[in-house]
């Protein structure tokens, strides 16, 4: 079990203290925005709980020193303003946590001490690596949902709760409760994850560092048709603020929400002892690894809601509920090597080769160093002893180097100034952290855009796979896309291992994927900057392909949601003749890309709309999801073929332009008016 990071007996005089605690606190509430409202964190969790553990030891053993404003009094993070605000009627609070036996022993030994002789049952769940949300049900219909926040105050992100297939919009249960808040956590399983992350690494997109981060960032999409793209679950594990409904226990309550048509997780056990709740945590710190979702501990709670009363909580958690973290799931390694891949977009890639080290059952014998500046920050070198973690269970990451185990026969790392595979140029553009190889004929290149292809969330020809792939290139029965429409059972029998009937599989897998949506082949492509929502986007708004081929960057900078870069880059894409070619080639061969399903009914159906100035009633870019969600197009300027311009308050000069062109201007009310 993790050794505790503690500073029980602080050396620290009272004024060094005050300095170590405004430093902690600083450095903790950067990683808080970091990672509660970027989703983007920058530090792992253990070495996050390591600095807040300190910054907690301190102030216990100088209390005057707590002030309102420190982390350790507070939950998450402020609801970011780009949502509407919801406040809950019971605060969503965190939970305290515990990194061994002994320490959750301490915690039931509290508890049973201030309940007296009472008896204790304790309910075992798995804490689940996800996002917290609220859905509040009034007369047992869904009506609103919303994120953690600062446990006071959420988002509201009703319309991509929505999109969980998971949350019945209507309790089924009997007894229905006048006004219930449900609390839950929406999740991502672990392929879920990987396929996310796979297809920003594909589109050169940042990826999420675990899934916890990843279901956050998915759920408060400022456009709930991208959260409907990411295979978001929910498991529901309590209630908030409830009227009219009578229950005695926590698993009572987990009952009635099963019954209410909610995803409670099945892994969840009542322990009349202490020594079940512990063989429920050494059970599935092992068994975890088979779960298709990541866990990243077990949350122990009191059973009877009168026990947890009695208990009350601080400002931050229950007294009556703890979280056992699950040791993290680092090791201790070397780097053999530095090897630099060279990706489908000419990037290069540079990777550690490492001693084979065993991490929760897995051997991993590689790391990412993600990029030279990286390893420049890291200071990492070849030679050197690291730690390695397997963040979020998927991608092994180097946390940091062990310096003082250096013996000076250790190497920098050198970024090659020619392609390892073809011997091309490579070049770093100014500002951008990422060197790449010049020369789009590479190898590795022309492989990676293929791979891309056939990739399931493209043109998902299951059946060619990297192996097969490079065959044909090697028998030079391919070169492009296209020509994969083109190869015959006669060609595909004279490669290696490959049977008749083999041949016949990978026929029909060719042939099947060409009816396809065309947001997949636009994905599909290997357009720089598209990724699956772009390739989504673009889908809605041309519906056609030839559409989009002859869309200037104007129109295509104008899609909300879409910026310069990305639109620099499609119609860069489209401009080229041999690009325009392999396209003209896939459709000849049979390729059908489907349009879009057809918007949504209603008064703003299919209309042109923009918005200037600042709305009254909710955030400008939660006014443009709602106006998409009812079927609009949104576009970021006014032409003559907006239909409607959506004025606030201090409008910019759209508005004099829509005056100009006899554009229907309308106010915040009409327009809400509209939504309805
Ligand atoms: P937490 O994740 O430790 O525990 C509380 C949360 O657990 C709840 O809000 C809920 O979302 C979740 N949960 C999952 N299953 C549950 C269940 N069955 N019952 C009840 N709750 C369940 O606390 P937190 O306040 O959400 O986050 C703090 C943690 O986040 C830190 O300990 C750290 O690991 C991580 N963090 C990391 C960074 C970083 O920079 N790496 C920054 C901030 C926070």
């Amino acid at each position: 079990m993790a050794k505790q990071a503690t500073r029980k007996d602080s050396p620290l005089s009272k004024p060094q203290a005050r300095t170590r605690i405004e430093r902690l606190r600083e450095v903790i509430d950067r990683h808080n925005y970091l990672y509660y409202v970027l989703d983007e964190p920058e530090i792992s969790d253990l070495e996050y709980d390591r600095l807040f553990r300190e910054l907690q030891a301190l102030e216990r053993r100088f209390p005057d020193l707590v002030t309102s404003d420190s982390p350790t009094q507070r939950v998450g993070a402020p609801p970011s303003e780009a949502f509407a605000p919801v406040v809950h009627r019971q605060p969503m609070l965190s939970l305290a946590n515990v990194f061994s036996e002994e320490e959750l022993r301490a915690w039931a030994r509290r508890a049973g001490m201030a309940l007296g002789s009472q008896r204790i049952q304790h309910v075992c769940e798995l804490k689940i690596d996800g996002a917290a949300v609220s859905l509040t049900y009034e007369h047992g219909a869904f009506t609103r949902g919303a994120t953690r926040g600062d446990g006071v105050q959420g988002e509201d992100v009703t319309a991509n709760l929505r999109t969980i297939r998971s949350i019945p919009l209507r309790v089924k249960a009997k007894r229905v409760p006048r006004f219930v808040e449900i609390r839950g956590e929406v999740f991502l399983s672990k392929h879920a994850f990987d396929a996310i992350n796979r297809a920003r690494q594909a589109a050169g997109e940042p990826l999420f560092a675990n899934p916890r981060n990843a279901a956050a960032g998915s759920l408060r999409q400022l456009d709930p048709s991208v959260t409907a793209l990411r295979p978001l679950d929910l498991f529901v594990y309590g209630l908030g603020a409830v009227e009219g409904l009578e229950v005695a226990t926590h698993d009572a309550a987990l009952a009635w929400l099963k019954s209410g048509g909610f995803k409670v997780n099945p892994h969840t056990a009542v322990c009349a002892t202490l020594e079940d709740v512990v063989s429920f945590l050494s059970r599935w710190s092992e068994e975890r690894a088979a779960l298709p979702y990541a866990t990243d501990g077990v949350v122990v709670k009191i059973n009877h809601f009168r026990q947890q009363a009695e208990l009350g909580a601080t400002s931050q958690a229950p007294r009556w509920a703890i979280a056992y973290k699950f040791p993290a799931e680092q090791a201790i390694t070397r780097i053999k090597d530095i090897k630099v891949y060279v990706g489908r977009t000419g990037a290069l890639t540079p990777v550690a080769d490492l001693e084979p080290v065993g991490i929760s059952g897995v051997t991993v014998t590689s790391a990412t160093l993600h990029n030279e500046d990286e390893i420049r920050r890291k200071d990492v070198r070849i030679g050197d002893w690291i730690v390695v973690q397997r963040a979020g269970e998927v991608i092994p990451d180097v946390v940091r180097v062990l310096t003082d185990r250096r013996t000076g026969g250790e190497r920098k790392f050198v970024m090659p100034k020619r392609c390892p595979v073809c011997g091309a140029a490579v070049h770093r553009p100014e500002g951008e952290a990422v060197a790449r190889c010049t020369n789009v004929a590479c190898p590795a290149q022309v492989l990676g855009r293929l791979i891309l292809f056939c990739s399931r969330d493209a043109m998902n020809v299951d059946r060619v796979g990297p192996k097969l792939l490079m065959q044909l290139l090697d028998h030079q029965l391919m070169t492009d896309p296209a020509d994969l429409y083109q190869v015959t059972k006669e060609q595909l029998v004279t490669l290696e291992r490959m049977g008749e009937k083999s041949a016949q599989n990978v026929l029909d897998s060719i042939a099947s994927s060409k009816s396809t949506t065309l947001a997949r082949l636009l994905y599909a492509l290997g357009i720089r900057h598209v990724g699956a929502h772009v390739a989504e986007m673009l889908a809605d708004h041309f519906g056609r392909i030839e559409r989009l081929m002859d869309a200037s960057f104007e129109e295509i900078r104008d899609i909300s949601g879409i910026g310069p870069t990305i639109a620099r880059s499609v119609a860069e894409f489209f401009r080229l003749p041999e690009n325009r070619r392999i396209i003209e080639k896939l459709l000849a061969a049979g390729v059908r890309p489907a349009a879009p399903r057809k918007a949504a009914q209603g008064p703003l159906a299919g209309k042109r709309i923009a918005f200037t100035g600042t709305l009254d009633r909710v955030p400008r870019s939660r006014a443009e999801a709602l106006a998409k969600e009812r079927g609009a197009i949104v576009g970021g300027s006014v032409s003559s073929k907006t239909d409607y311009l959506v004025a606030g308050e201090d409008p910019g000069s759209k508005l004099d332009k829509a005056k100009q062109l006899g554009v229907k201007v309308l106010d915040e009310e009409e327009f809400q008016k509209m939504l309805k």
